[in-house]
């Protein structure tokens, strides 16, 4: 992967691409993403056996039928997921599974859904042994284990330890594997996924809870995933994860198994924000420019109903300008980007706990773009309809031309569904 990388503020063009052109033809806001980026990000994981691409974090069809076509395998959190897949070209009763359901619960739809077509399910609860056991026996599954510990920067986004809600919890194991022999499903698979970005003393730590647990279970045994958690850089000053260590300690964790069962065991790797965060550019237009007090906005067209994650957690990304008169080397100031949404947390310079935060960016007058960058993955798909706004447009670009892979919303989209009682 790229070292150690640092922004421009002034952007111009994506991967060869106007970015004027790109908001001329496609409006604003718009999400772009670079294809090359995936492509790039997914053959940096060569050396893991599968690729299974978490798909919650940027599930337009065209993302997952690139992703597809690079040779990685979905994972998928819901029913629509699921059919997401199925709609961009992977199919059900693959060896190894194109298409692999994780959660902690089913809900109907979802489980008749599995049952119907031949979906491996990632197990995070003891119930859902039961359930799906009933329903569909002689399967195999996977489970998803919570070793009691965990990692994450923020209570939002830990995935282990007893504050989480996700997966079964070590000790129960045991229980588990008489829920499985009940119903003759084999357990087959382990998954952890806790998000130990770039602390490698910590992923030691995983793989060897992974492996006790591995061996308490035995020769079933053939898969085992790394889950997902890859950093992505997107402050310049942040430290790549080292994915040659990384996967060294999953490769000797995957070797010790493979000598004390005597089989092969299938190393995957689940990442969602490595493959799709860097690819991805919310291109916005600057349609205000206020001074209050000492603070200076720069309010743009899109809101935290298009991008959630400043809202949310506090997320930095990038930002660049790219205005009408290219001007390679502008003066700075220090701005408040703010969005449209009648709500005060609508700034996307924020940091955790709603702290109004500023960014040193070139000076910009109304009708400039303004391009928010790193924000391809929990971008688009966490958006919403707050204050009737529509969707963004969704564009890919792929050997350097456009395509126009989801439509900007109209106001008929937004009301569908809805009515008025006689
Ligand atoms: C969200 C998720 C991932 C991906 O997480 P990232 O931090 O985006 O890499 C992987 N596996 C599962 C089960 C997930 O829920």
């Amino acid at each position: 992967m790229s070292a150690v990388q640092t922004f421009s503020t002034v952007r111009t063009e994506i991967n060869g691409t106007s970015v004027q052109n790109l908001a001329h033809s496609f409006g604003t806001p718009t999400y772009v993403y670079d294809a090359a980026k995936i492509a790039e990000r997914i053959a940096d994981l060569h050396a893991f056996d599968v690729v299974r691409y978490a798909q919650k974090a940027n599930s337009n069809l065209a993302v997952l039928d690139w992703v597809r076509r690079q040779g990685a395998v979905v994972d998928a959190v819901s029913a629509f997921e699921i059919q997401r897949a199925f709609a961009a070209g992977y199919v059900d009763g693959k060896e190894p599974a194109e298409i692999v359901y994780t959660a902690d619960i089913f809900d109907t739809p979802t489980l008749d859904l599995l049952v119907k077509h031949d979906i491996h399910v990632n197990c995070g609860s003891p119930t859902m042994i039961d359930q799906y056991g009933e329903r569909a026996p002689g399967r195999n599954i996977t489970l998803r284990i919570n070793p009691g510990f965990g990692h994450g920067h923020s209570q939002k986004t830990n995935t282990g330890g007893e504050q989480s809600k996700h997966g079964i919890w070590h000790d129960q194991v045991d229980d588990c594997l008489v829920r499985a022999d009940r119903n003759g499903l084999a357990v087959t698979g382990l998954h952890m996924h806790i998000g130990s970005g770039t602390d490698l003393d910590h992923l030691a730590q995983v793989c060897s809870a992974l492996e006790t647990t591995a061996r308490g279970i035995g020769r079933s045994i053939t898969t085992i995933s790394a889950g997902g958690g890859l950093p992505t850089l997107y402050r310049g000053d942040e430290q790549p994860v080292d994915l040659a260590r990384y996967y060294e300690l999953w490769d000797a964790t995957r070797k010790r198994l493979e000598g004390e069962f005597g089989h092969k065991i299938s190393l995957e790797i689940e990442p969602g924000r490595y493959l799709a965060a860097e690819c991805g550019y919310l291109i916005t237009e600057i349609r205000a420019i206020k001074q209050m007090g000492k603070n200076l906005f720069y309010l743009v067209d899109a809101g935290f109903n298009n991008l959630a994650r400043p809202i949310l957690y506090g997320a930095y990304h990038p930002m660049s300008i790219c205005a009408h008169e290219a001007n390679p080397d502008p003066k700075l100031q220090d701005v408040v980007v703010g969005g449209p949404l009648c709500e005060s947390g609508d700034i996307f310079t924020q940091e955790e706990g709603g702290f109004v935060a500023s960014r040193s960016l070139p000076v910009a007058a109304v009708g400039d773009f303004l391009v928010i960058e790193c924000a391809g993955a929990y971008g688009f798909v966490m958006s919403s309809n707050y204050n009737s706004k529509p969707m963004a447009a969704e564009v890919l670009l792929r050997d350097g031309k456009p395509h126009l892979v989801r439509a900007r919303q109209t106001f008929q989209d937004v009301i569908r569904g809805e009515s008025i009682p006689e």
